[in-house]
């Protein structure tokens, strides 16, 4: 399945018209990346979560679930080391104005101390570079201007917990999930009666003050995480037969990577990548993303990273840590904790005394997903284009006479651009890839019709006229001649199946159709739906996922069979109305 070049502006704009994503406050001009799920995004996002949870928590036997407040306790963020450390350099471009976080632009520099101390720190006690707090450009990448020094942010939201709005009621918006799993793990551990290894997941909103969001909802500064901190037994205290934990972080990033495949996406567009030493966050023994290649400019980008936390997180929020430990985790003393976080293992038998039990702190593997992040993964790996029929040599014409006049155009354009070229552009560049596309698509032709509409949107070409002519002709074509279908896995589809009457003027038909809604729905997400003839209903479903469209006609008021309707392969069977929800879910469930 090949993508088209623009397929990410595709998808944003399908998702806007169709209902999946919309841009949060619209009405009043938006607000810095926030997104808005419409009927069917909402769907799809809690389909993800639905598909995360069953695998992660139903499917295994070791795990528990658990919803903890976005609010906390601020002393949780002091021991995490956020204050300190959630923290990026942030650079502003002298000339264009434009704002980068350092750590994501190429040059290495040293940060000194001095860079930690802006004013967006001042409720801070002390901070230390972020991850990538190392890094940072001497030139703009955007227009080559100078960049300011970097300076550090604090990427954590600051609220405050009652009346007053001073430092004893400060709070901050949960910048991960996964601090409250810590907090709860001797709730959890005594409520449950668990024993090691064990995991707890939850699911749910976090916030970060993100210097550069964007790319659409990859990066935004409210999203939704799915985490998992996973409690196992630190090497000194196997028991001969246990997997250690180096195992068991290859167990999980197998399965966490298997999941996304098994849901879809192509194993040439996922791939793990472990993350070099000087990328480890200051928790982490050992990290490996799961990238997957994201259409566009944005490319290769994590989507889970799966982290080897060692015993760093219930050691800071403990009380009564041997001082060997603080050091040995570079951390502070915890004198605010009440409890020391740590498990008691009954098994355990010291190999020199031969004494029974031990406590010790667990060790912790964490696989960390975006809920919002892996949602436009799957619509990416979904989004899919193809020309189902050709028009005739007649309706053809058009079409090639204005190909041929902005080809002929596009040649002395060239010409002109190699001896003189305008500042405003298009560049040579752009015109010779514009040319050589639509020669391409010329060639092509009665297919060809979607590498055509393509190359009208390559850049530079909303500039020339006669392309713009093209676009016009050719959009009209592809709207009868292609479509646009969303091939999702059904577990995460937002509708399963729609019920569609042939005739909408038949009674008999319409009534029966309805009825047959009524039943399925009971067993699956239906609609119903007689707003447009078949042809532009089937199109319809397609373009937002249905894998099932099931058609009443008139042989159904006959025989009480109906016509099924493969998404993929538009292929068709009758099926009895009595089996119809046996079938789809069979067909579903050996997907
Ligand atoms: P990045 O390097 O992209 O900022 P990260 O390494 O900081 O991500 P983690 O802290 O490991 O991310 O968070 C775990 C997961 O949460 C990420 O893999 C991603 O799917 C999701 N995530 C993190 N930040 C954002 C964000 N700003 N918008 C959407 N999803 C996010």
């Amino acid at each position: 399945m090949s993508r088209p070049h623009n397929a990410f502006d595709k998808i944003v704009s399908l998702c806007k018209r169709r209902g999946f994503i919309f841009q949060s406050s619209e009405i009043y001009g938006g607000v810095g990346s926030t997104w808005d799920y419409g009927p069917l995004g909402v769907e799809l996002k809690n389909n993800v979560i639905r598909a995360w949870w069953q695998a992660v928590v139903y499917d295994r036997d070791d795990m528990e679930g658990l919803d903890s407040a976005i609010l906390m306790n601020r002393l949780v963020w002091k021991y995490s080391g956020h204050e300190r450390t959630f923290v990026d350099p942030l650079v502003d471009c002298r000339n264009c104005k434009k704002r980068f976080r350092a750590d994501h632009l190429s040059t290495k520099i040293e940060m000194t101390p001095s860079l930690y101390g802006s004013e967006n720190m001042a409720h801070l006690d002390s901070v230390e570079p972020g991850e990538g707090g190392k890094a940072a450009p001497k030139r703009c990448p955007e227009c080559g201007g100078e960049l300011t020094e970097p300076r550090m942010f604090n990427g954590m939201f600051i609220t405050y917990v009652g009346p007053v709005q001073d430092e004893s009621g400060l709070a901050y918006l949960r910048p991960e999930t996964a601090q409250g799993i810590f907090v709860n793990f001797l709730n959890v551990l005594r409520s449950s009666r668990r024993k090691l290894p064990f995991g707890v997941a939850q699911v749910g909103k976090a916030f970060r003050n993100e210097i550069t969001p964007g790319n659409f909802t990859f990066r935004t500064r409210e999203f939704e995480q799915m985490e998992i901190e996973y409690f196992c037994k630190p090497p000194k205290y196997l028991q001969p037969g246990e997997k250690d934990d180096i195992q068991l972080l290859e167990e999980w990033i197998a399965e966490r990577y298997n999941w996304y495949i098994k849901l879809g996406i192509s194993p040439q567009r996922l791939r793990k990548r472990p993350q070099a030493p000087d990328e480890l966050a200051h928790y982490s023994k050992a990290t490996t993303d799961i990238e997957y290649l994201f259409p566009g400019s944005l490319g290769w980008a994590e989507i889970e990273g799966v982290a080897h936390r060692q015993d760093y997180d219930l050691t800071a929020h403990s009380k009564d840590v041997p001082q060997e430990d603080l050091e040995r985790l570079k951390l502070e003393k915890n004198v605010h904790s009440t409890e020391k976080l740590e498990y008691f293992d009954e098994s355990y038998i010291d190999p020199e005394t031969g004494q029974r039990g031990a406590k010790y702190i667990p060790y912790v593997i964490e696989p960390s997903a975006g809920a919002t992040r892996a949602t436009l993964a799957f619509l990416c790996e979904a989004y899919d284009e193809e020309q189902l029929s050709q028009p005739d040599e007649a309706t053809l014409k058009p079409l090639k006479d204005a190909i041929e006049a902005a080809l002929k155009n596009l040649a002395k354009r060239i010409d002109e651009e190699s001896r003189k070229p305008r500042p405003e552009g298009p560049s040579a560049e752009q015109l010779k890839a514009l040319e050589s596309a639509l020669k391409d698509g010329l060639t092509k032709l009665p297919q060809g019709l979607l590498e055509i509409d393509g190359a009208c949107s390559l850049p530079g070409a909303d500039r020339l006229d006669l392309i713009k002519k093209v676009k016009a002709i050719v959009g009209k074509l592809c709207d009868e001649h292609t479509r646009v279908v969303l091939r999702l896995h059904p577990a995460l589809a937002p509708i399963k199946v729609a019920v569609l009457p042939l005739k909408k003027n038949e009674p008999a038909i319409v009534e029966k159709a309805r009825s047959i809604k009524q039943t399925l729905k009971a067993r699956m997400r239906a609609v119903y739906d007689d707003t447009a003839g078949i042809g532009k209903l089937y199109r319809r479903q397609d373009e937002i996922g249905t894998p099932f469209c099931v058609t009443v006609d008139f042989q159904t008021l006959q025989d009480d069979t109906v016509t099924l309707r493969h998404r993929d392969t538009m292929k068709q069977e009758r099926v009895k109305v009595q089996e119809l929800a046996g079938v789809i879910e069979r067909k579903m469930a050996d997907w």
